[in-house]
């Protein structure tokens, strides 16, 4: 392990502990198929919290292992969050992130309603750009690959009566991912669950709780096991309103307006979402939240009035849905092919994300 070095955190500081050269990981191969989080890079950054002293220890260290009391009280009651994002190696080898101060001030969002401790977004920002600027040579160059950035926190505390933990740890790993669609921008089949729901109102569903994934993985098997890619999720109450798919938010092209479902707090507010809505705006196209009934979407298919269904998420960042899968019953979207409007925000997005195209809404951070 190198020596640490101190890069300046303002008042407090960042640890960098290299690991040494001869001990770095083989870095993919160009054109490697690498799947989605198989492989991480060769350092990662951490920093604990207490009650006592807040956020500390911050540094950039060689990735490894974690020693922990197994009393931790994530293991128990499962106080654990996370974020997903990614940086992009745009031409000229620069590197990009897109909008990484809403992952993290949605991290915090995530943090109050678990009762978990806030990380100060600035900082914990420029650490980031730090970690990045050190993995630089990480971040695939295929079109369309990328470095998958996943910041986590987790209760740490050792003890087992059931309360909000006073100790922390938050973490950023590395893991360079393919592109999404290597085999072509397809439209997916989607599951109608009427026998489970993923978020009740007044529950955790507009955090990303590691919890909330968990409870979904069981109608997640179930689809697939029929032949179906994803789930789409209706509302816990009354079955009735779209909700998301699998881990993504959902639109519908319908009667020309693009719609998707209200954020009430049983949705997670995607920043693919946001960016989406943006874009239509900005197109001339109308944009609508609103409650949109299961029903309403089938009878709108029925009738031609429905043209386009995509979700949206920082993994695939559009995914055209083709079919719907509802009691018993398939309903083919337009002709399953996708649709003009996924693939322009696709093209779009993706254009802006590695710094390909004009970025009017000043979306793209770069690194370095
Ligand atoms: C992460 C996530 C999304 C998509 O959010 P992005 O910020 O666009 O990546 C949507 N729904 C759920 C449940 C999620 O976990």
């Amino acid at each position: 392990m190198g020596k640490g070095e101190v890069v300046m955190w303002e008042e407090c500081d960042v640890i960098v502990e290299k690991r040494e050269q001869d001990e770095r990981k083989k870095k993919p191969e160009s054109g490697e198929q690498l799947g989605f989080g198989t492989r991480f890079t060769d350092h990662m950054f951490t920093m604990i919290w207490d009650r006592e002293h807040g956020w500390h220890e911050a540094k950039i260290c060689p990735y490894q292992n974690f020693s922990m009391d197994p009393a931790a009280l994530v293991f128990h009651y499962g106080q654990a969050i996370f974020e997903g994002m990614k940086a992009f190696r745009g031409d000229n080898d620069q590197v990009y992130m897109f909008r990484p101060e809403k992952n993290l001030e949605r991290l915090n969002n995530s943090a109050v309603r678990l009762c978990m401790p806030r990380i100060p977004v600035d900082k914990v920002l420029k650490a980031l750009k730090a970690l990045l600027y050190l993995e630089k040579d990480w971040i695939p160059a295929a079109e369309g690959a990328s470095l998958y950035i996943r910041p986590t926190m987790i209760a740490v505390e050792p003890r087992l009566d059931v309360k909000a933990a006073e100790q922390y740890l938050f973490y950023i790993i590395l893991s360079p991912v393919s592109a999404y669609y290597a085999e072509g921008f397809n439209p997916t089949r989607i599951y109608v669950s009427e026998q489970h729901s993923r978020a009740a109102r007044g529950g955790v569903g507009m955090a990303k709780a590691a919890g909330n994934y968990a409870a979904a993985l069981a109608t997640a098997r179930q689809a697939k096991n029929n032949g179906y890619t994803e789930v789409l999720w209706l509302d816990a109450c009354e079955k009735r309103y779209v909700e998301e798919v699998g881990t993504s938010n959902i639109f519908f092209v319908l009667d020309e307006e693009l719609v998707t479902p209200a954020a009430e707090g049983t949705i997670l507010e995607g920043v693919t979402r946001d960016s989406v809505l943006q874009l239509a705006e900005s197109w001339g196209l109308k944009t609508v939240q609103r409650k949109i009934a299961i029903d309403e979407v089938i009878a709108a298919i029925e009738q031609g009035r429905l043209t386009e269904a995509f979700g949206t998420g920082t993994a695939a960042v559009i995914s055209p849905v083709g079919e719907l899968g509802f009691k018993e019953k398939n309903y083919s979207i337009a002709d399953g092919t996708p649709g003009l409007l996924s693939q322009r925000l696709y093209e779009e997005l993706r254009g802006i994300q590695t710094g390909r195209k004009d970025d009017p809404f000043g979306w793209t951070v770069r690194v370095g």
